[in-house]
């Protein structure tokens, strides 16, 4: 700003702005922009204005929230991480949400020069969606998983994964679940770095039952419970997890002794005093205050005996 010789005051005549004929020639569109901008009463001095902040001040927190995103909305970013997951697996699926797993493909976008091979299947080049979706080896994995849940799974991308846990389940089979997809991406993972790294072939059987043992430690250690219905239970039971019934209502135990003779023994809780009779009569005898009394012993005339 001190390199212009003009000021905007230098533009303003009687609170009017006074544009020479050449700059609205110039720029034609400056004046419908200028009817806009409300002339100050009274002289100031032209200063910077950081147009983002409703005071034009520009401070560090407007600074900061104007270069910082607004973050991602990422389908299942939250489920992995739970307390009855271990952190190091939801890491690792937290870095193949956004990219960061080392595969071939992403090494290469990095500027590594390298041949690609899938590691699992020896017949296809590694890229995250072929290793954990398309590759043969993941491919039966994945087609395991549908014969516990006993329904068909269709995945275009890893994101569409995490749409099971959208159905309506029960606290602890919905972890299990969760858990179950965490430990079948880790596993994919696992088999992968073990070819790679420690020429092991991990066989498809071996691959399952690794992912069978880490849900069912998830399962059955979380506090989280389950009713009970046959196809949670279904699932529960093929995963090796002990169902946890919810927990027992509060029992209140109650003594109930017979009345003495010519008297009559009146409940009066909620059902009962919806009946205006008994209610008319248990307000007349005890007051309000007693009436909500769940036992009142009423004295009525001619006696009425129970046996
Ligand atoms: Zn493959």
């Amino acid at each position: 700003m001190s390199q212009l010789s003009s000021k905007i005051q230098d533009f303003i005549t009687d609170y009017h702005w006074s544009i020479p004929i050449s700059v609205q020639i110039k720029f034609p569109q400056l004046g419908p922009i200028l009817d806009q901008v409300c002339i100050p009463k009274v002289p100031l001095e032209d200063k910077l204005v950081w147009k983002h902040s409703t005071s034009g001040c520009l401070t560090f927190t407007e600074a900061f929230s104007h270069k910082t995103s607004i973050g991602q909305n990422m389908h299942g970013a939250k489920i992995i991480w739970s307390i009855d997951i271990p952190p190091s697996k939801s890491m690792m699926v937290w870095r193949l949400m956004h990219d960061k797993l080392p595969t071939d493909d992403k090494m290469m976008e990095r500027g590594s020069k390298m041949a690609s091979m899938c590691s699992n299947c020896k017949s296809h080049a590694e890229s995250s969606s072929h290793l954990f979706l398309h590759c043969s080896f993941a491919f039966k994995v994945w087609n395991w998983f549908p014969s516990i849940l006993n329904f068909p799974l269709n995945f275009r991308a890893t994101c569409d994964i995490w749409k099971i846990s959208d159905r309506i389940w029960t606290p602890q089979c919905k972890i299990v679940i969760i858990a179950c997809l965490v430990n079948i991406l880790n596993t994919i993972w696992y088999t992968r770095n073990q070819a790679r790294f420690q020429n092991k072939n991990i066989d498809r059987k071996v691959a399952i039952n690794m992912i069978i043992s880490s849900t069912a430690f998830s399962g059955n250690s979380t506090l989280k419970t389950s009713a009970v219905d046959m196809t949670e239970f279904r699932i529960l039971k093929a995963l090796k997890i002990n169902i946890h019934p919810p927990r027992a209502p509060t029992i209140k135990e109650v003594l109930w002794h017979p009345p003495i003779s010519n008297w009559l023994k009146v409940n009066t809780d909620g059902a009962v005093t919806k009946n205006p009779f008994f209610k008319q009569l248990v307000v007349a005898s005890l007051g309000p205050q007693k009436a909500s009394q769940e036992v009142a012993l009423l004295k009525i005339s001619p006696p009425i005996l129970f046996s």
